[in-house]
């Protein structure tokens, strides 16, 4: 044990986490050259070309130092708040932290975020400036910033480049020298954090854990506390680029097991396992029922596509045990899925998935976040409303609530001004100002949710040229003055279009997502009217005008190729149209509304 180390790389996305985890394995001669490619810990396509980690993993590297042999766990945490409950798991896995800021952009709102969960769970945090090479790297400046930060020595931040290898070895050292060993205790009975898990279709789902107490041992019989489910550990092992099966894996080290779990909801993030024989008195502290915070419909473009639909989803939720979904009809749309995810990124990947993986063609409904209504009836009662058209009838309703988050945000001191105008226009209550440095400072707000999902975070970019990066945790539930505003295409109300907006700017979301579908919608042979509505009342109307001739008309004697290139064209177009009514309808006027300005 004491020969272990345990730790993770915290970091704001993009400021070279998966680059120097490569240099490590590298230097480490856990993965070959040969085997070398780049990004080694990013192993999903999406992951890849977004260049952000979204699921977690392990990997163990064996490193010879002053004459002594070390195991070093590795664990990458993903880099997106829709994902930071993950994070916190594989934090609490650690004894150190690597707290990589990029020489170029210095702190930023993820590095903040996850360094607070470092702190929470007492870790040892190593500071590395990373990118030293680039020409643009700042080293001088952005070293005071993160020994204001951690209260740190300036000699105490190490300069690497991820890229190049530069001192990457003298970190290495450093992990060795500075990392606590784990301290658990081999003689208490098995508690094994789970900080992970990944969905095998040969194997089942295989679950990543730290060995807190105990260890656990191939054929033994465990249980899952949280679950309350039992398995037999069929296999367990380290994880190296590959696993690597053992018949034990000891107190403080980090490992897999199979137990011919079929799904992934059976293992949950921040569960422990323990031993059936003799179980522990508790589990570890910390465990949360992950909660998706963003609904929103999924429906087949093509409506006859509805089984393949369900079936799709049901294939990813066996290995996306956060994404949720359950049967709903629309007038609109016909059948479909009302889905629950973390976050917008969240949602946006699996719309993603579901086109590369399961070439399906979908129409995503606008987002909305979970709502608690209460009617007179029952004051007390909360119904949970994860889609606007189940609000009950306003005349019957007592209030409705909806989930507050707090939020921080790091910018440039230039741009506090506009980022606080913006926050304010999103219904925000400022908390706290902090001037992290001269230059940079930290607002906390606390924002309703459902203002974060509606083009937050393409406004907070746009206003600050780039330089404000964001952050949030759930807090709270809180009545709000919410009304539903419905869309009506050619006099037909779309129930897909519906929308909880406050009161307040009710008028002005309405009027700008008639605007917006005037532009989405092509022009048909008819004047279609586009209305925005509360209850009875219309509040916005924009009207597309009728087309004066058929497309195809000028073809008409002219060249066939042509004229079958243009019917073509059309008809992958229509692909990803709906007819609602008489009106065809793009697959992107349904999101419009994520999109107004
Ligand atoms: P992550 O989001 O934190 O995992 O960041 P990545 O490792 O994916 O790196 C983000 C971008 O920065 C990529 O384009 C990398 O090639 C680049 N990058 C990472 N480390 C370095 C470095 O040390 N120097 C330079 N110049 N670029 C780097
Ligand atoms: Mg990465």
């Amino acid at each position: 044990m004491k020969n272990i180390r345990n730790f993770c790389i915290i970091a704001h996305i993009d400021h070279g986490k998966s680059t120097l985890a490569d240099r490590l394995l590298q230097i480490t001669n856990t993965i070959s050259e040969r085997e070398l490619q780049n990004q080694v810990l990013d192993d999903m396509d999406l992951e890849r070309e977004k260049g952000i980690t979204i699921k977690s993993h392990a990997i163990q590297m064996e490193y010879e130092y002053k004459g002594e042999n070390y195991i070093l766990n590795l664990i990458d945490t993903p880099g997106h708040v829709d994902f930071s409950y993950e994070v916190s798991r594989s934090i609490a896995a650690c004894e150190g932290a690597l707290l990589i800021v990029d020489a170029a952009q210095s702190i930023q709102a993820q590095t903040i975020s996850n360094l607070y969960l470092a702190l929470e769970n007492d870790l040892e945090i190593i500071p590395v400036l990373n990118k030293i090479d680039l020409p643009s790297a700042n080293p001088e400046e952005v070293t005071d910033d993160i020994v204001d930060l951690l209260g740190c020595d300036p000699e105490d931040v190490l300069r690497v480049s991820g890229k190049t290898g530069e001192g990457v070895e003298h970190l290495l050292h450093t992990i060795i020298e500075k990392v606590p060993p784990p301290t658990g205790d081999p003689e208490a009975p098995l508690q094994a954090l789970i900080f992970d898990s990944v969905y095998n279709p040969f194997r089942g789902v295989e679950a990543f854990y730290k060995v807190v107490n105990g260890e656990i041992k191939k054929g033994q019989e465990v249980k899952f506390m949280a679950t309350g489910k039992k398995y037999g550990a069929d296999e367990v092992g380290t994880l190296k680029l590959k696993q690597v099966a053992k018949k034990v894996v000891k107190t403080g080290d980090v490992g897999y097991i199979i137990s011919g779990i079929k799904e992934a909801v059976e293992v949950k993030v921040g569960d422990t396992i323990t031993s059936v024989e003799n179980p522990a008195k508790e589990a570890i502290d910390g465990f949360e029922e992950v909660k998706p915070m963003v609904f929103a419909g999924l429906y087949p473009v093509d409506t006859e596509e509805y089984e393949e639909l369900r079936y799709s989803i049901e294939k990813l939720i066996l290995n996306d045990a956060s994404l949720t979904f359950e049967p709903e009809s629309s007038a609109a749309l016909g059948f479909g899925f009302r889905c629950g995810f973390l976050g917008m990124l969240h949602l946006e990947i699996i719309q993603e998935r579901l086109e590369r993986e399961f070439n399906m063609n979908v129409i995503t409904t606008v987002p909305n976040v979970s709502y608690h209504a209460f009617t007179e009836k029952d004051p007390d009662k909360a119904m949970l409303v994860n889609n606007p058209s189940e609000l009950p009838d306003p005349s019957g309703l007592n209030r409705v609530e909806e989930p507050y988050i707090r939020a921080s945000i790091i910018t440039k001191a230039d741009f506090v001004g506009q980022v606080m105008t913006l926050c304010i226009e999103k219904r925000g209550i400022l908390k706290n100002q902090n001037y992290l440095t001269q230059h940079r400072v930290e607002l906390i707000f606390e924002l309703p949710l459902a203002e974060v999902v509606f083009d937050f975070y393409d406004r907070l970019k746009s206003i600050s040229k780039g330089y404000a990066s964001f952050d949030y945790a759930p807090l709270d539930m809180r009545a709000s003055k919410l009304v539903k505003v419905d869309i009506l295409i050619n006099a037909e109300p779309v129930d897909a279009l519906s929308a909880l907006i406050h009161v307040d700017n009710a008028y002005g979301i309405g009027k700008k997502m008639c605007e917006k579908l005037r532009e989405l919608i092509p022009r048909q042979q008819f004047d279609i009217p586009i209305q925005a509505a509360i209850g009875a009342k219309i509040i916005a109307r924009e009207t597309i005008k009728a087309l004066r001739k058929d497309v195809t008309a000028k073809c008409y004697g002219g060249d066939i190729s042509r004229k079958r290139k243009l019917l073509e064209k059309q008809k992958a177009g229509k692909k990803k149209m709906r007819q609602i009514g008489r009106v065809e309808v793009p697959q992107s006027a349904f999101l419009a509304v994520l999109k107004l300005n």
